[in-house]
C-alpha cells in the first residue's frame, strides 16, 4: 500500500495525487546568477529523519499544505 496524506479539504488520499514542492533556500553567499540556478537545481538539503515538507494536491483542491514526515522511514509523523 502506497504511502498516503491526509488533506485537511480532502481527507486521506494516495501520495500519487500530490507533488512535493518547496521553494529552496539558496545562500546569500552565491551572488552569481547561474550558481544560484544550480544551487537551486541540484544542491537539495535531503535531511535524513524528521523534516516539515510542503506538498500540493493536484489531483485534488489544488492546494499546498505542510505535513512532517520522517524520511529515513518514510512514514509521515503528523
Ligand atoms: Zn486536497
Amino acid at each position: 500500500m502506497s504511502l498516503q496524506i491526509t488533506c485537511p479539504h480532502c481527507g486521506t488520499r494516495p501520495i500519487e495525487e500530490f507533488t512535493y514542492g518547496e521553494i529552496p533556500h539558496v545562500p546569500e553567499t552565491l551572488t552569481d546568477l547561474d550558481a544560484r540556478d544550480v544551487d537551486r537545481a541540484f544542491m537539495l538539503a535531503n535531511p535524513e529523519g524528521e523534516t516539515t515538507e510542503a506538498w500540493f494536491h493536484v489531483y485534488g483542491c489544488r492546494r499546498w499544505l505542510k505535513l512532517k514526515r520522517d524520511t529515513k522511514l518514510d512514514r509521515i509523523v503528523e
